[in-house]
């Protein structure tokens, strides 16, 4: 139900699990946390961000890079596994995800016919998965993947998804659930609303649908379906908290 994530100089996980407090008003019944320190290093639990924060308070969280999310079920119960982050086959790429995959059960056929194994019972997984495959059939980047995944992915979400081969860069895309970025200097932040961001920058672009943000080495491309490059709007936006 809610998405954090950052890149950039600051340390991710303080300012992640800060973030994921502003917007527990959502609500949400698990929350989780990726990181990149050396591999990918998925947290994640039922119950509130403080519960999340004991289990990991003894955990090297150390890392430039990271997204995270509240969960609210959809797809699969509330439980530790189908919290998010979900990760791919090759545990490179993870994904938070909020909205709902309406077609994931056909897409998770073939890729369990492919030999793929899922480690939860959501939709959301769904699609990390699809991502990788698609990237390692048609020998594609990470960024053209998610945006061949897309195509054929139906429902609303909003995306963010970690990659450990490359630790400069975050990809993003919305179709019906909102997503805002954070533009700061050498930093970027991706957010559900303005909330988790605000205190770091007011500089914000608020993605539209079909669009695909891509942060690589502190720059920023926005690009829609069809790959057509867009000059997003950034506004400065006022906000008590
Ligand atoms: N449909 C997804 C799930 O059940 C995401 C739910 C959400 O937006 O939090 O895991």
């Amino acid at each position: 139900c809610g998405i954090v994530a950052y890149v950039g100089h600051r340390e991710a996980a303080p300012l992640i699990l800060k973030g994921l407090k502003r917007l527990e008003y959502r609500g949400y019944d698990s929350a989780g946390i990726a990181l990149l320190n050396g591999a990918l290093n998925v947290y994640k639990k039922k119950g509130k961000v403080k519960d999340l924060e004991e289990t990991i308070a003894h955990e090297t969280l150390q890392s430039t890079i990271g997204i995270g999310h509240t969960r609210w079920a959809t797809h699969g119960e509330p439980n530790d596994r189908n919290a998010h982050p979900h990760y791919s086959a090759s545990k490179n790429l993870a994904i938070i995800h909020n909205g709902i995959i309406e077609n994931y059960s056909s897409i998770k056929k073939n890729l369990m016919k492919k030999g793929h194994e899922f480690h939860s019972d959501t939709d959301s997984e769904v699609f990390v998965h699809f991502v990788e495959d698609i990237q390692i059939n048609a020998g594609c980047t990470l960024e053209e993947a998610v945006r061949l995944a897309m195509k054929e992915v139906v429902g609303a979400y909003a995306i963010v998804v970690m990659d450990a081969t490359n630790p400069t860069q975050l990809i993003a895309a919305r179709k019906g659930s909102p997503l805002v970025i954070g533009v700061g200097e050498g930093e970027f932040f991706f957010a559900s609303d303005a909330t988790p961001i605000i205190e770091y920058t007011h500089e914000m672009i608020y993605l539209n649908d079909y669009e695909i943000a891509v942060v690589r080495d502190g720059e920023l491309t926005v690009k829609n379906i069809d790959n057509a490059l867009q000059s997003p709007y950034i506004q400065t936006v006022e906000l008590e908290l």
